[in-house]
């Protein structure tokens, strides 16, 4: 494969493969744009088949980030790391700190976080090593869970959703549909429910679903009627690529506003949901609540100022379904992605002053 063909087809800056030894550690970080700032974005740990398939994912994923951190209005850039290995049987304290000293080379360029496959503690082994590293635990100055401030942001989406879509303000009486009452889904159930909607949910987890049925008083379906349930919001919180083929013939829904990564399964189907009359909230939007709150760790970390940069998705979402709405050709998704380039460019042409 030709790496720098790659990096040229997706704009990359600089990509940097980290190989030592004693700890068995092969990483590629990507380091997409740092027009708006350093580079932020997660490490994964996942054994790859091949070294060709963790470069095109990394730089998939770095390139995500610089659009995610772009709309949130943060002052970052995009980067993701990759480590190549099974984290349940290739991590140890000395690959994550050998990591830990890839990322201090950097400088800062570069800011590193959990991700699929590394976890808080991972990070504190990284945090040994190089101050560019947040959601570390509270414990270490960090900001803990960011689950609680991601469902504020997808509550707070979900009201732009509702006054764009339906005209309304208030949430009274909206019935909601939530797959997946994990983290994040339960603490949007709880808004959902103090703020007076109904809400039917759903989770792999019989138990878990049971204990947040009995907590908030919400209603029920199996995992596989989730998408049946006729109501005005379904909000995906539990996998990506739940917007495809089978669901869109099932859906009876006027709103998809949700915080799971990458709910549309294929292009096609976020046009198929706007020829439909569905209102998708781009999910790299709403969800961004993660993305703030570990930017907020940079500068010393206040929960409160998360939660209020989080207000903010509610005015991004409602200019994204304008600039939409302005030209049939472009989805809310594309939309969004033009807001994204145009901050940076505007960020850019003002640097050359
Ligand atoms: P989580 O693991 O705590 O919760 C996910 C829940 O979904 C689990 O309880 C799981 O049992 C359930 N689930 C999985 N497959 C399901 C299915 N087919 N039907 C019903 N339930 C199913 O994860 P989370 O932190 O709540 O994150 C939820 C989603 O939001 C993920 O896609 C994640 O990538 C995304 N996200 C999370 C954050 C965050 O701050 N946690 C930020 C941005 C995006």
């Amino acid at each position: 494969m030709l790496i720098f063909e790659q990096m040229e087809r997706r704009n990359h800056e600089q990509v940097v493969f980290c190989n030592e030894e004693s700890s068995g550690l092969r990483a590629i970080i990507a380091i997409h744009d740092t027009t708006l700032g350093p580079a932020l974005g997660g490490v994964r740990m996942y054994p790859y088949a091949s070294e060709e398939d963790a470069l095109i994912d990394v730089l998939r994923l770095s390139k995500g980030m610089t659009y995610k951190a772009s709309v949130a209005g943060l002052n970052l850039g995009g980067g993701k790391a990759v480590i190549i290995g099974d984290p349940k049987k290739d991590k140890s304290e000395a690959l994550m700190r050998a990591f830990g000293r890839f990322v201090e080379t950097l400088g800062g360029r570069y800011i590193t976080a959990e991700d699929v496959g590394t976890d808080v503690r991972d990070m504190e082994y990284v945090l040994a090593e190089t101050r560019h590293v947040v959601g570390v635990s509270v414990a270490h100055g960090g900001s803990g869970d960011p689950s609680p401030v991601t469902a504020y942001g997808v509550w707070r989406g979900i009201q732009a959703c509702v006054a764009a879509a339906l005209e309304r303000t208030s949430l009274e009486g909206l019935h909601v549909a939530v797959q997946g009452l994990g983290k994040v889904g339960y603490w949007l159930a709880k808004h959902l429910v103090d703020n007076g909607a109904r809400v039917t949910g759903c989770d792999l987890d019989q138990e878990r679903a049971a204990q947040v049925q009995s907590e908030l008083g919400i209603e029920l379906v199996p995992p596989e009627s989730i998408f049946d349930v006729p109501c005005d919001v379904f909000s995906p919180c539990a996998m990506g690529g739940v917007i495809n083929d089978d669901s869109l013939e099932r859906l009876q829904c006027k709103i998809i506003a949700g915080a799971a990564n990458n709910q549309i399964a294929e292009e096609r189907h976020g046009r198929a949901l706007e020829e439909r009359g569905i209102l998708y909230a781009p999910d790299f939007v709403i969800n961004a609540g993660g993305l703030i709150n570990v930017y907020c760790e940079i500068d010393g970390y206040d929960r409160e100022r998360a939660l209020r940069m989080c207000d903010a998705i509610y005015d991004k979402l409602l200019e994204i379904f304008r600039i939409a709405r302005s030209d049939p050709a472009i989805t809310t998704h594309d939309a969004a992605q033009v807001l994204a380039r145009r901050r940076i460019e505007s960020v850019r042409r003002l640097r050359r002053l």
